[in-house]
């Protein structure tokens, strides 16, 4: 779904596949994580043993996927695709990890969500790459223990918080993802840009990246639908007026704010008064998924200044009044 900022169908993935750095070199940013990795990856090299397993965390969008493909072609293996809602009987989870040849990379998106069961299967398979299945039931049951390739587990999840402590435990390497600033996103779009193979004018380009939420994902949808606009218009470079004409006809604020994150706005300062409240009031008011209100809208607003978090709920601030009312809360007339 477009809102969930998550590949929607068959040709989105397909289009994301296209413009995914495989190697980490083209990967834009995160300068920190990725300076880690590459010597976490070359001493695993020079081991001769799989990589520690790698957990990635942040909103989506900023690239936990691709670093996942990334780890996999640079240590030489192959990579299986899974997530935690999928995994939902524990004979799935053995079903993939038995069939992981040596160095592959198990990703698992949303691992947050994986169910206990599945959970404690997980620990034996990280730790000692093995897991017990329990053949037949009732007074014949009995376990055997199955010995696994030494793979990576590569965990994704937009919930730090909700992994649970054995789990996080036992992850050797751990990052956060942090949005990127616009500096970041114009270069990516540049470089996609060349891969769809149509000019840009370098203030599109920042001009599209400065509204992206700071979010590759989003960057590179945003240019998707500017190279429609530049294409209707017979022209085979995104100038400037057609990358802002793109973000006028897609309700794409000057912030970079969409038409959920207005609603979020408005509820807060009108309904509930400007807060406190609570995430789940907000999220009925705004008639939206509560999960999907603290993953995907709110870090947003957070990190731009509108909101805030008290120990007594969500707060607009004052640049909230500025931007929505003109004018600082108590200055707002009869
Ligand atoms: P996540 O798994 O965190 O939701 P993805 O890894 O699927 O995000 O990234 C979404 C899209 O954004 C990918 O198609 C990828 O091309 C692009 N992308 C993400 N991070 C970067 C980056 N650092 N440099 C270049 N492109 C990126």
């Amino acid at each position: 779904e477009e809102l969930l900022n998550v590949p929607a169908d068959p040709a989105e993935e397909k289009f994301e596949e296209q413009i995914r750095p495989s190697k980490l070199e083209d990967f834009a940013g995160q300068q920190k994580l990725t300076d880690n990795l590459r010597v976490f990856i070359a001493a695993a090299r020079k081991r001769g043993e799989a990589l520690d397993h790698v957990l990635f965390s942040g909103p989506p969008g900023l690239g936990k996927t691709t670093l996942a493909h990334i780890i996999a072609s640079e240590m030489g293996g192959g990579i299986k695709i899974t997530s935690g809602p999928l995994l939902d009987k524990p004979g799935n989870l053995a079903g993939v990890l038995t069939s992981l040849q040596r160095g592959d990379v198990l990703f698992i998106d949303e691992i947050h969500r994986l169910t206990p069961a599945v959970e404690e299967y997980l620990y034996s398979a990280m730790e000692d790459y093995r897991i017990d299945i329990l053949l037949d039931s009732g007074p014949s049951a009995r376990t055997v223990q199955l010995r696994l390739e030494p793979f990576t587990l590569v965990g994704a999840t937009t919930r730090a918080g909700l992994l649970t402590s054995p789990l996080r435990a036992r992850f050797g390497i751990s990052n956060r993802l942090d949005y990127y600033p616009p500096e970041l996103l114009e270069r990516i779009i540049v470089r996609t840009s060349a891969i769809l193979g149509i000019g840009i004018a370098e203030e599109a380009a920042f001009e599209i990246a400065r509204r992206s939420r700071g979010t590759p994902r989003i960057a590179n949808r945003l240019l998707k639908r500017a190279r429609d606009f530049a294409q209707v218009a017979e022209s085979d470079t995104i100038t400037r007026s057609l990358a802002r004409r793109t973000l006028s006809a897609l309700e794409i604020d000057e912030d970079g704010l969409d038409d959920m994150d207005k609603k979020i706005m408005n509820a807060l300062l009108e309904k509930f008064s400007g807060g406190p409240v609570g995430i789940g009031s907000l999220a009925v008011s705004v008639g939206e998924e509560q999960d999907t209100i603290e993953e995907v809208y709110e870090p947003y607003l957070i990190q731009t200044g509108f909101i805030a978090r008290t120990p007594r709920g969500r707060v607009a601030t004052k640049q909230a009044y500025l931007k929505f009312r003109g004018t600082l809360p108590g200055n707002e007339g009869p």
